[in-house]
């Protein structure tokens, strides 16, 4: 029998291959290798995946998630055609293209849910998105895809929609891109302290958005089963809580073992797992809708099976294995701090 197309089985796939036109002037550990490798894995787990049909991005769109002057700031950087924006933030002569090709891709993904083409979608994307605050590019990103996709949604109808960022750094424009919208509940577990230096726990947002940020910073080493802890103890409690029309997943895959940028213990089937437990909870809330979206992650084997393990846990969400390992001292006292903070917005933790 094969598949039906709104099975979790199925999984529909946003790739725009303009994203490897986006190259840096010298070695880069943020390079177009990690989209194939990434594609690989996607592709390993989901050999039948279903294309989504892509379409660019409107300014419109775009303004959803940034201010005017960014997007007007950033076209006028790509036109020099090579360069930095910051220190580690590059762009070549591909990169209009890449970016803007990323943002439409997360807009065609979200389509494919909404529209119930499909219950899951990955959307590999370069360069990633979730540093990209509303008006500037910084840490790799551009233009945030993560919030992009999650406006999109909100546009399209949805009531609220959760992001869950497992990169290894803190995904401080998307934070700082919903931190006054009750709508949109963003969740960030990173190494702590690490860059951008934001994401600590007690940033909850504010005004009307108050509640609608949870951090988790983790102290270095921290191994699969403090994240499976974040997950039960917080994560989960508070998004099924919150009861998104959609889980946006910010699929970083720097947290892995071999990452060269970070000191995390995560093994590929570790993302398994936290994907499947964010499946069950949309599936639990009865749409089923997560999108996958490729952050970062600089080891291209790492990147490869991790997102094959991601999909594997969206497809098959009870199939998946409890993380191994014992919970350190320092990461127990870290979820400590965040249950305090969270408990005071979220009764559901008490
Ligand atoms: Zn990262």
């Amino acid at each position: 029998m094969q598949p039906d197309a709104h099975t979790p089985s199925s999984i529909a796939l946003a790739f725009d291959p303009r994203g490897e036109s986006h190259v840096a002037p010298g070695f880069h550990p943020e390079r177009p290798e990690r989209l194939a490798a990434a594609r690989r894995g996607v592709l390993d787990a989901a050999p039948t995946a279903t294309a989504v049909a892509l379409r660019e991005p409107t300014l419109d769109e775009l303004l959803r998630v940034h201010a005017a002057q960014h997007i007007e700031r950033l076209e006028r950087s790509l036109e020099r055609g090579q360069g930095f924006i910051d220190g580690d933030t590059f762009f070549s002569p591909g990169s209009r293209a890449a970016a803007w090709g990323a943002a439409g891709a997360a807009i065609s993904a979200i389509d494919a849910l909404v529209d119930g083409h499909a219950q899951r979608a990955v959307l590999l994307a370069r360069p990633p998105g979730h540093h990209a605050t509303r008006d500037r590019a910084m840490g790799f990103c551009l233009l945030n895809n993560a919030a992009i996709a999650a406006a999109h949604a909100r546009a399209r109808g949805l009531a609220r929609v959760a992001i869950v960022d497992w990169d290894v750094h803190h995904g401080n424009g998307t934070q700082d891109i919903f931190d006054r919208d009750p709508t949109v509940l963003f969740t960030s577990l990173h190494q702590w302290p690490l860059y951008p230096g934001t994401g600590r726990a007690d940033e909850v947002g504010h005004d009307d958005g108050r509640g609608s940020v949870l951090n988790v910073p983790l102290p270095a080493d921290s191994n699969g089963a403090t994240y499976a802890a974040a997950f039960e103890r917080i994560v989960l409690p508070i998004v099924e809580d919150f009861a998104p029309e959609l889980i946006v997943i910010s699929a970083g895959f720097d947290a892995h073992e071999r990452d060269p940028l970070s000191s995390m213990r995560l093994a590929s089937a570790d993302y398994r797992w936290m994907a499947a437990q964010l499946a069950r909870v949309a599936d639990k809330l009865g749409h089923g809708r997560v999108l996958l979206a490729l952050e970062g992650g600089y080891d291209l084997r790492a990147i490869e099976q991790s997102i094959a393990e991601s999909v594997r846990g969206l497809q098959s969400p009870a199939d998946a294995r409890h993380p191994q390992g014992e919970l350190a001292r320092d990461s127990a006292d870290a979820l400590r701090v965040v249950t305090k903070v969270q408990r005071e917005l979220w009764p559901v933790l008490r």
